[in-house]
């Protein structure tokens, strides 16, 4: 039984001690629900993230990766020096990445691979632009970023993979993709993912929607038959909508 997966994205929001707060007050989220909850914190804040999750069945996830090991790239992070902080999760591709620091299908992948190399479980995201929708090419935008993002994973790593779709335009813009369009574009990145793969494996990957998701608009989205969870921005910075989002079957 596919396990659902609802993910906050902190993005550069919160210091220490406001990280303390928040997960305090997301209680013992991850153990009351049937569904997976982690927070991608800052790498500053990892350190508090770790300490406050304790007992609380939340996971901890950070929001990028260097492909390399170790090395001449000032500024980056270690998929090693991740694990050693006791990340589990780390994003990679997420839009403002590929937006405003250059992040390629390429580097993607290149990251990809790093984390699952080093043992961590990776939310990759995918979607298209508001040009790109405009232009009617999301289904090959998100065809090819998957196939990218995937080349050289292994149907056994591929089990610690999460696809994220997210609509660009629907990030931070309080616009979300209907339930029924971002249930269908989830269905081409599946279809994608079967013929690289195989239907089994398709069926078993989670894929997640993400794009001004809300403690308003979850359940709707959740009930969608392709949507296995969400990757969660904005609403994840306020306890009581993250909470109602982790618990839409409520
Ligand atoms: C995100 O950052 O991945 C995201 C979906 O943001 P928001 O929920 O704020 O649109």
């Amino acid at each position: 039984m596919k396990r659902n997966i609802i993910a906050g994205n902190w993005k550069m929001n919160m210091n220490n001690s406001q990280t303390a707060e928040l997960i305090a007050a997301l209680g013992k989220l991850g153990k009351e629900t049937k569904t997976e909850v982690v927070v991608c914190v800052p790498f500053t804040n990892l350190a508090a993230a770790r300490k406050a999750i304790r007992g609380t069945g939340i996971k901890l996830g950070a929001q990028n990766v260097h492909w390399a090991k170790s090395g001449a790239f000032t500024g980056e992070v270690s998929a090693d020096m991740l694990t050693e902080q006791g990340v589990e999760y780390v994003i990679v591709g997420h839009s403002e990445r590929r937006q405003y620091f250059n992040e390629t299908n390429e580097t993607v992948n290149a990251r990809a691979k790093a984390a699952l190399a080093a043992g961590l479980k990776v939310i990759i995201c995918v979607g298209e632009t508001l040009d790109q929708r405009e232009q009617g090419i999301t289904e090959k935008v998100v065809t090819e970023q998957t196939i990218a993002a995937l080349t050289d994973i292994s149907a056994e790593q591929l089990k610690k993979v999460v696809i994220a779709y997210e609509p660009v335009w629907a990030i931070g813009t309080g616009k979300t993709a209907t339930a029924q369009d971002a249930n269908d574009t989830i269905a081409v990145i599946r279809k994608v993912v079967r013929k690289l793969y195989s239907r089994t494996i398709a069926g078993a990957l989670r894929i997640q929607y993400g794009g001004s998701m809300n403690a308003n608009n979850a359940k709707e989205l959740m009930a969608m038959p392709q949507i296995d969870g969400g990757l969660i921005g904005g609403a994840s910075l306020k306890p009581a909508d993250f909470i109602k989002v982790v618990q839409f079957d409520k």
